[in-house]
This record gives C-alpha cells, sequence and structure tokens, in this order.
C-alpha cells in the first residue's frame, strides 16, 4: 500500500496515519516530523530549516525531496508507506513522480481531508493545549502568526497538488470535518 495523505495543517493527517500504520503495518513518512528530528539533532538540514519552520514557511523542495528520497531507500519503506505532509509544491509532487517511476512503483491512493478552514486554528489551539496539559512542548509553529503563514502556504503552494493529482484522476476526498472514526472509516472504504 502506497498512499498520500492531503490536507491543509489541523486537517488530521497524523491522526490518521496512525490508524493507517496500524492496520496496514506500513510507515508513516511525515517531512514534519523528519524536519523536526532534524532540528532537534542539530543537522545542517535542522540548521537551515528552523528559522522558515518556526515561522510556518515552507522548507526548500530540494532539501525535503532530498529527505524523501533518502528515506524511501530504507527497508521499512519497501513493504509500502504513508506520505503525511509531502508533496506540499507542484514541484515536489513531480520529484515524487520520478522517483516511484525510476523504482517501477504506483501510488495506489491520493486522498485529501476537506477541512472547513474555520475549524482549523481551534484544532491547532486545542492541540496546544493538549499537549501543555500533558506536559510536553508545544510545536514552535502552533501559535496564531505561524498558523496564519501555514495556511497561507497551504492555500498558495499546496492546493495546487489536490489540482495537480485530480487532473490525473487520481484524487479521492473524505470529509474531514466528519468524526474521527468516521473519517478512518471513509478512508479504509477507498483504500479497500
Ligand atoms: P502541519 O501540521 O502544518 O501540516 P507539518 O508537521 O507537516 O505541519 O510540517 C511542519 C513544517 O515543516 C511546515 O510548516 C514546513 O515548514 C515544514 N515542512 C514539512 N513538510 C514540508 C514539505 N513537504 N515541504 C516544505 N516544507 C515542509
Amino acid at each position: 500500500m502506497r498512499l498520500i495523505l492531503l490536507g491543509p495543517p489541523g486537517a488530521g493527517k497524523g491522526t490518521q496515519a496512525a490508524r493507517i500504520v496500524e492496520k496496514f503495518g506500513i510507515p508513516q513518512l511525515s517531512t514534519g516530523d523528519m524536519l523536526r528530528a532534524a532540528v532537534k539533532a542539530g543537522t545542517p538540514v535542522g540548521q537551515k530549516a528552523k528559522a522558515v519552520m518556526d515561522a510556518g514557511g515552507l522548507v526548500s523542495d530540494e532539501i525535503v525531496a532530498g529527505i524523501i528520497a533518502d528515506r524511501l531507500e530504507e527497508a521499512d519503506a519497501k513493504k509500502g508507506f504513508i506520505l503525511d505532509g509531502f508533496p506540499r509544491t507542484v514541484a515536489q509532487a513531480e520529484a515524487l513522480d520520478k522517483m516511484l517511476a525510476g523504482k517501477g512503483l504506483k501510488l495506489n491512493a491520493i486522498v485529501e481531508l476537506k477541512v472547513d478552514e474555520k475549524a482549523l486554528l481551534a484544532r491547532i489551539e486545542n492541540r496546544a493545549r493538549e499537549t501543555m496539559a500533558a506536559g510536553g512542548t508545544v510545536r514552535a509553529d502552533d501559535n496564531p502568526e505561524a498558523f496564519k503563514v501555514r495556511l497561507d502556504a497551504y492555500r498558495v503552494q499546496t492546493a495546487p497538488v489536490s489540482a495537480y493529482y485530480a487532473g490525473k484522476g487520481t484524487l479521492q476526498s473524505v470529509d474531514g470535518m466528519a468524526a474521527i472514526d468516521d473519517v478512518t472509516k471513509a478512508i479504509n472504504a477507498i483504500l479497500g
């Protein structure tokens, strides 16, 4: 199973990806998680990415495509994967097409979580509150200012990725405003 989850920040991609990981036994490849790990570890990629991530902007296509190309080479990705947070630009989608074609692989599904924009900020604020209550560290970009930049980046750079796959006839949409379990059911129905 090779799958892309698309949707705006706060759409619930991470929540649904965790459930798919469990059901299909394939890894979730989240560029956001990988970049945060690189920032934490202070790697050269992390040092380059930190400021732009904290502000809510997008890291360069070259960096994230490189991270994904390396990650796809790892043993656990051979049996399939869920891409979460990548591709986020049309250039990244084209880079992914090339990577997969080079390996003779095809995607099984591209699922977009459709969410009312007005609900997103409240979801992010809720996540920050819950993280704090649990004694965790709130993401540096989970604040209203950075969120506005993230949403703008989504509208301008990532929404065209949905159009890119829709144009190829491979995009399927799910109502991300439904209850978490219902969203899972809708995704499972698509994955078969
Ligand atoms: P969100 O919850 O907003 O979907 P992620 O955890 O996926 O956020 O990503 C957090 C940040 O990491 C992004 O705002 C961006 O700076 C960077 N990032 C993650 N994936 C990509 C990507 N594919 N291209 C460019 N930047 C990315």
